[in-house]
């Protein structure tokens, strides 16, 4: 199967992710092999993978909620059987939501509703997105800036869990399911082992692996890489990942889950290194890199997630939440602080100003300190608000992620509400 010229350029490095959504968001199917496709409508939506079996469709991943109608519309243009079986690659919504429209459709022609399977964590997530419903809605609202989201919750469960792997024959097709930690702790990746077709879920993502997401629960970054190395020794000639546009070739196939491998295997290495020599959680912020020539590759841009974010992640899964900064074991209010540190200064006003030319000199690290002490010891102050707000811009304009720039807008609009 022969690569478009659009992904050449997304290969090499010339052409923008956008330029793929742009160009899938009709609803667009890649032909991976017979009687297999991957449908696509945006890089933020999972990718659908549809395997033509004897006994019906297999569907891995489902779409979201706007864009599950279109996506199975694009099937049905291809092939009109029932669906059999559905397999959650993760309990993510822009993977399970779909499920709605699978199940209405089953409902309307009269016939039975299709199996769904998944590693046995997605159900216990499935709770817990109930459990904090409040919470991810603030979350997802703040990472995407979407103010009062209400986040999807209701999918339908899985009928069938495993735990390591799970070999399933379904209409003459053998479908083999592997369990392993990354983004998240209920997934799986499916391995079709006659085609050497590897639908990756989202361990493979088409930018840096997303396991350091300031605002969401522990994610895996070492495990993560383990699983792309497994994926590796089997040697697939056609990869599917989780978002973006379809890999062909086993030598390109295996070099992007080995770099991917590679750069979560350095910053785990690294953040361990020297948390066993006493190091502080400051320190080894301040020390582990992820290497240019991983960040280089058009596959590995840190343009959702952020390397650092990943650094803190490693730490805190074997080290807790404490930094190692006494003062933070037991903190004063943050408003006390603050109000403390503006006397000492001269006034709220001295440490924004002080934070304005830190900020024109490029210090954003240190100016988003000053500017959020002069912010609290002076909520109400105008113009404190209004260097603020300058200054988070300029620690937005500096982010090359998503998460990175859309937490500080957070805390910029909020200035913005309060100047
Ligand atoms: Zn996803």
């Amino acid at each position: 199967m022969a690569q478009d010229a659009l992904f050449e350029r997304l290969w090499n490095g010339t052409a923008q992710m956008e330029e793929w959504t742009a160009a899938v968001s009709a609803g667009a199917i890649t032909p991976v092999a017979e009687n297999i496709i991957a449908v696509h409508t945006t890089y933020f939506c999972g990718s659908v993978t549809v395997i033509r079996t004897d006994a019906g469709l297999v569907f891995i991943d489902t779409a979201k909620p706007d864009t599950a109608s279109q996506t199975l519309a694009r099937v049905r243009t291809w092939d009109d059987s029932p669906v059999h079986t559905v397999i959650y690659t993760h309990g993510h919504i822009d993977h399970t939501s779909g499920i709605q429209v699978i199940d209405a459709e089953a409902d309307a022609r009269g016939i039975p509703r299709p199996r769904i399977i998944a590693h046995r964590n997605v159900r216990r997530r499935m709770d817990r997105y109930e459990a904090s419903h409040g919470f991810n809605s603030i979350v997802q609202g703040q990472q995407f800036n979407k103010p009062g989201y209400v986040y999807p919750i209701g999918q339908r469960r899985p009928d069938e869990v495993y735990d390591d792997t799970l070999s399933l024959t379904i209409g003459g097709e053998q479908i083999d399911l592997f369990h392993g930690r990354g983004e998240t702790d209920d997934a799986t990746f499916v391995w079709l082992p006659r085609r050497r077709v590897l639908a990756s879920g989202d361990f493979v993502i088409w930018v840096f692996p997303n396991a350091g997401n300031p605002r969401k629960v522990q994610r895996y970054a070492a495990d993560w890489a383990v699983a792309l190395r497994r994926m590796e020794l089997l040697k697939p000639e056609v990869l599917i990942p989780g978002h973006g546009p379809v890999i062909f070739g086993e030598g390109r196939a295996a070099q992007v889950l080995r770099d991917g491998a590679e750069a979560l295997e350095h910053l785990t290495r690294e953040t361990l290194r020297l948390m066993n020599k006493g190091a502080t959680l400051d320190q080894i912020l301040h020390t582990v890199k992820a290497p240019s020539k991983y960040l280089e590759k058009p596959y590995l841009l840190p343009k959702y997630d952020d390397p650092e974010f990943l650094v803190r992640g490693i730490y805190h899964r074997d080290a807790g939440w404490f930094d190692g900064n006494p003062a933070h074991l037991k903190p004063a209010r943050n408003a006390d602080l603050a109000s403390e540190l503006a006397r000492l200064a001269g006034g709220a006003d001295k440490l924004a100003e002080r934070a304005a030319i830190l900020s024109e000199e490029g210090q954003t690290r240190l100016a988003a300190h000053l500017a959020e002490f002069a912010g609290a010891a002076a909520p109400k102050d105008e113009r404190i608000q209004a260097i603020r707000a300058a200054v988070l811009q300029k620690c937005i304009d500096g982010e090359t992620s998503l998460m990175g720039k859309a937490f500080f807008a957070v805390y910029q609009r909020e200035a913005r509400r309060m100047g």
